[in-house]
């Protein structure tokens, strides 16, 4: 059983720092879900550093404690977990990078552990789901973003952080129809951006839509969207206001608080999610590690749903 260091009885700045102070230990014996890193930022098109995204997180999430009081789980009465390291990318090797990526979560996804990487740039995620495909088939895409991330292209590159869900969607690797994008916002090219993103499958719910809406019945549409399909969670941390996210590459304003943007991922309780990416966060534009407190308790809030999908499956 692997829990994370006592920090009431340990000081918590006493390192070295891993996620949350769980032990850094690379086994699918005994674990339930893994937090891994993927330090890839080299198909972002505007301002890189996202490399140095999982470090900053870990360094700051040394401060999340076990108990989820709005869920109201302590995780690791259901739960063990590891920090799984970093997965060795290849900086400017994208194809190279998704094979280390399929290869390394392989053995975690045969194990049925949960994995929660944390990017990178969103290119990442197109890894991710092949590897998800490889074990599950095509999986249900629950993605938090200001942007779509289904441009054809950037620059003529089919491979960019812009890009990864219509790749996915072209090798077969979503199950669109259960599929959904929800905050996109920000000038674009067209309105084919969003309309692109719909004829492929999904459905979007723009920023200003859900705002209408209430963030209440956008959690409900995204249950129903879902239903029991198996489903994988994208969070970009762009999906945040910048005022609440400042760290990232490609930042949009009029988005969600931190508030919200955890209730977003609370709310996603009761459905099969079998893993999660947090990405885009960039430490040298974060300041006051703003940002790096938003993404570890994004994924506090995602691990605590691995906890409560153990609780309720073994009772
Ligand atoms: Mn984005
Ligand atoms: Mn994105």
């Amino acid at each position: 059983m692997y829990r994370p260091k006592d920090s009431s009885k340990s000081p918590r700045f006493v390192g070295p720092r891993t996620f949350m102070r769980l032990e850094n230990v690379r086994t699918t014996e005994d674990v339930d879900f893994a937090v891994i890193g993927v330090p890839f930022d080299t198909a972002a098109s505007n301002r890189t550093g996202q490399r140095y995204g999982p470090q900053h997180i870990r360094d700051f999430s040394v401060l999340l404690r076990p108990y989820n009081p709005d869920q109201d789980i302590n995780i690791f009465d259901y739960c063990s977990g590891v920090d799984y390291g970093d997965i060795d990318v290849i900086p400017g090797n994208i194809h190279a990078t998704y094979d280390n990526i399929v290869d390394s979560l392989t053995p975690v996804l045969d194990n049925d552990i949960t994995p929660v990487m944390m990017g990178g740039d969103h290119s990442i995620s197109l890894g991710h789901l092949r590897a998800f495909h490889k074990k599950y088939g095509p999986v249900a895409l629950i993605h938090f973003d200001s942007h779509g991330d289904t441009w054809d292209n950037y620059f003529g590159e089919k491979y960019m952080h812009g890009t990864p869900f219509r790749r996915a969607v072209e090798e077969g690797l979503i199950d669109t129809e259960h599929s959904i994008q929800v905050g996109m916002r920000g000038p674009l090219y067209g309105p084919g951006c969003i309309e692109d993103a719909r004829d492929l499958g999904f459905e979007v719910i723009t920023m200003r839509e859900a705002r209408k809406m209430g963030f209440d019945k956008v959690s409900e549409r995204i249950r129903e969207r879902v239903g029991t399909a198996k489903a994988f969670v994208s969070y970009d941390i762009d999906f945040l206001d910048p005022a609440y996210a400042p760290g990232t590459g490609t930042p949009e304003v009029g988005g969600p608080t931190s508030f919200e943007g955890l209730e977003f991922v609370r709310n996603l309780r009761g459905l099969d999610i079998k893993g999660f990416d947090l990405v885009e966060v960039l430490p040298t534009y974060d300041s006051g590690e703003i940002t790096a407190v938003a993404a570890s308790s994004v994924i506090f809030e995602m691990i605590s749903l691995i906890a409560i999908q153990k609780r309720d499956s073994s009772s």
